[in-house]
């Protein structure tokens, strides 16, 4: 049987948090020779931080929160795609043209590695952005999920988020943050589900793929 790969950016101390929001940190809150028996550890963390999913009520207040989000949109066949150009920094935005070539029909977890987010113990200071018309041409492919190797769908500093609210509107959930420096192009099984935060508006994954 096909092993497991972890796509997910370790969380520990390193682990970069969008500029300004809280940073990762876990420490023991008991110590096993405090409470005689056990060690118990507490975290904190931003919901944005490393390999997660963005729940739509994190850009529009009436949007689902994470415990309403459909669970099988996290689990299942998906299709790793590499986009190059957007790699070696001559495409700034990922849209229609750059994925019209790639056969998609009937896709419903897309994962596209960009390759531009080469040094994870640093927030980049530029991104690829996705252009808000992908998201109609996405969801005519019949894409549900669409996960990036990159800590946003849009530029760094929008205020308006377009393609978040493209993709929502078009029923495509995000997953952001994904580690895909060592996984080929191709079609795999991904597990990537959010924790069960009944009011959140982004939840931490554990990412994985296997070879289908
Ligand atoms: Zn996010």
């Amino acid at each position: 049987m096909t092993k497991w790969m972890d796509i997910s950016q370790r969380l520990d101390s390193h682990v970069p948090t969008w500029p300004g929001d809280t940073p990762f940190s876990y420490r023991l809150t008991w110590t096993k020779q405090m409470s005689g028996s056990v060690n118990v550890g507490q975290f904190t963390m931003s919901t944005h931080t490393g390999t997660h999913i963005d729940a739509p009520f994190h850009f529009d207040e009436n949007g689902k929160r994470v415990l309403e989000l459909d669970v099988n949109l996290y689990v299942g066949p998906a299709r790793v795609i590499h986009l190059l150009d957007v790699e070696r920094g001559k495409v700034a935005r990922i849209g229609v043209d750059e994925v019209a070539q790639i056969d998609l029909q009937g896709v419903t977890r897309l994962l596209i590695r960009t390759g531009a987010w080469a040094d994870r113990r640093v927030f980049p200071e530029k991104i690829p952005e996705i252009h808000p018309d992908l998201a109609e041409y996405l969801a005519n492919c019949g894409v549900r999920l669409l996960g990036l190797d990159l800590p946003s769908v849009d530029p760094l500093d929008s205020k308006a988020l377009p393609a978040h609210h493209a993709l929502t509107r078009h029923h495509i959930h995000i997953l952001e943050g994904l580690v895909l420096d060592d996984v080929p192009a191709g079609d795999y099984e991904l597990v990537a589900l959010p924790l069960p935060l009944a009011d959140a508006d982004g939840s931490p994954v554990r990412a994985i793929l296997r070879a289908m």
